[in-house]
């Protein structure tokens, strides 16, 4: 008797925790993780996978990924390939089908956003990493909102339970992004139609946002190594327009990047797409466009 009340004791305990459990997130990369966490707040545990300096088209995937995904509720991807060469083969492997195509808990924020830099044809001898068009759209303000609010859709429909408080963080973040945005622009609207050199193709949602353009790039073809003759003709563009400014994400050659910048006069600076890829930015988008859109100001108002 004594033992089966303990029993049943046990499966109570087991069922309270059921209620209170908290929906297992992962996310690919730290910007949706940071969105998951401001979304799902204390009804949420969230796990990213890439880290915030690692390139996003070539994650290191080690085997603990699927384990993590194989106890996840909610998977959130930017889709559009970004993942493309690294996320499939865990997926398959974790065997979770709440995470399947199609599922709520799968959620690929590219859904339903207009890409850039779509090719008319699909050939990947050109530009391979960006065959189905420009995955780096989370580096315009305006897909967060649309990816926070993809977010909050998939947590309502996983937990439907917990809607009025994913609604209510919903509304809190977009108030807070709104606010950003309008000074955001106000700071990079003195630079509008200046050019800057990238590194790889990572900012063409960024420049049309903000009214500036990326759109020289020491890689020839996104993915593919600076060549001698590609630095030249940047080399030369950079003098010709007085380019200024060269960005450089955390796992893009600083070296080769400073080596243009030294026969140009220009500054090399320290850019990331992902909350945590430069410094004070840790778990919070915000923060990371707050400070890349500081730093941008400044080094385009330096003589
Ligand atoms: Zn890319």
């Amino acid at each position: 008797m004594k033992a089966l009340k303990n029993y049943l004791m046990i499966l109570m305990a087991g069922a309270a925790l059921a209620a209170d459990a908290k929906l297992n997130v992962v996310a690919t990369t730290t910007d949706f993780g940071a969105l998951a966490q401001a979304v799902g707040g204390d009804l949420v545990n969230v796990t990213v996978l890439a880290k915030a300096t690692e390139d996003p088209h070539f994650v290191d995937a080690k085997p603990s990924y699927i384990v993590k995904l194989n106890r996840a509720d909610v998977l959130i991807e930017g889709g559009a390939e970004l993942e493309g060469g690294w996320l499939p083969p865990l997926l398959d492997g974790s065997r979770n089908p709440k995470l399947a195509a199609g599922q709520p808990g799968h959620i690929a924020i590219s859904e339903g956003l207009a890409m850039l830099e779509v090719p008319a044809e699909l050939d990947r001898s050109k530009g391979d990493l960006h065959a189905k068009g420009n995955p780096h759209f989370m580096t315009d303000p305006e897909s967060a909102r649309h990816a926070a609010k993809r977010i909050a859709d998939g947590f309502m429909a996983v937990d439907p339970g917990h809607k009025d408080a994913f609604g209510k963080n919903l509304q809190t973040w977009l108030t807070l992004l709104d606010a950003k945005l309008l000074a955001w622009q106000k700071q990079l609207a003195p630079y509008a139609g200046r050019r800057i050199a990238a590194f790889h193709n990572s900012w063409p949602y960024f420049a049309r946002r903000f009214g500036v353009k990326m759109d020289l790039f020491l890689e020839p073809k996104p993915g593919i190594p600076p060549s001698p003759a590609q630095l030249a003709s940047v080399l030369e563009a950079m003098k010709r327009e007085r380019i200024k400014v060269i960005i450089i994400e955390p796992y893009q050659s600083k070296h080769m990047a400073s080596s243009v910048a030294q026969q140009t006069g220009a500054t090399v600076l320290d850019f990331a797409q992902y909350p945590g890829g430069v410094k004070g930015t840790e778990g919070d988008y915000l923060a990371l466009l707050d400070k890349l859109v500081t730093t941008l100001a400044a080094a385009l108002a330096a003589k």
